[in-house]
């Protein structure tokens, strides 16, 4: 079974697609980190985000580096979103995301579009959204758990130009596939929005089943 979650930054994806994965025992791709590796290689090669050539020169990167936490900070998400406009980028790590997500085992991946563009034969697929202001409360209160330095406004604006960039680019622009389910998490707990995520999975795989019994 593949499962594809896909939604803007700080929307609960990311959360829920791990425990999707933990709950139907499927390996699981945040490919989001794919391209927060780019951005930072880049980065250590003082190239320019904005320039497709320097940012395709950063998509050879060693493997170990999706493990760096340092991967995670804010400078390095605004990097991904500025390197994920080109092109070039997206093929070049299009190969990597398409053999994960059509492994035997089946998986589970979240990212902007892996429902429209790596898997749109995925067996469920998930759109999380949630409020602009709500996803920033949530970036907000997670920086302060960390310790970082957290400006609300700040955040708020970096969320919207997010937002921006990513709905708009020319190429695999975040937006629902035609067959998406949507799942709107402003009000609702992690852990609500975790079973609903379930609840929704079962409900596509059962019908599924009674359309086509084996
Ligand atoms: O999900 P995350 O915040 O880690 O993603 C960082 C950036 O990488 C996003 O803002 C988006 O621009 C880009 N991205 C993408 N396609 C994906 C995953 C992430 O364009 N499948």
């Amino acid at each position: 079974m593949i499962i594809a979650v896909d939604g803007p930054t700080a929307s609960g994806k990311g959360t829920i697609s791990k425990q999707l994965a933990k709950h139907f025992a499927l390996p699981f791709l945040d490919t989001g980190l794919l391209y927060r590796a780019v951005g930072w290689t880049l980065r250590q090669q003082g190239g320019d985000a904005d320039d497709a050539a320097a940012a395709l020169a950063a998509c050879v990167f060693d493997g170990a580096l999706l493990d760096n936490p340092a991967l995670r900070s804010e400078v390095v998400g605004g990097l991904a979103s500025r390197v994920s406009v080109h092109p070039e980028v997206r093929r070049a790590l299009d190969k990597r995301q398409k053999d994960f997500a059509h492994q035997p085992a089946g998986a589970v991946l979240d990212g902007r579009d892996i429902g429209t563009v790596i898997a749109p034969d995925a067996d469920v697929k998930l759109f999380v959204t949630a409020s602009s202001e709500a996803r920033a409360v949530r970036r907000f209160e997670e920086m302060k758990r960390r310790g970082e330095p957290a400006n609300f406004d700040d955040i708020l604006a970096d969320i919207l130009k997010r937002d921006e960039r990513d709905q708009n680019r020319a190429t695999a622009p975040l937006k629902p596939a035609a067959d998406a389910d949507l799942l709107d998490t402003t009000d609702l707990t992690i852990d609500a929005a975790i079973q609903q995520a379930i609840a929704l999975v079962n409900a596509k795989t059962s019908s599924r089943r009674d359309k086509d019994p084996a």
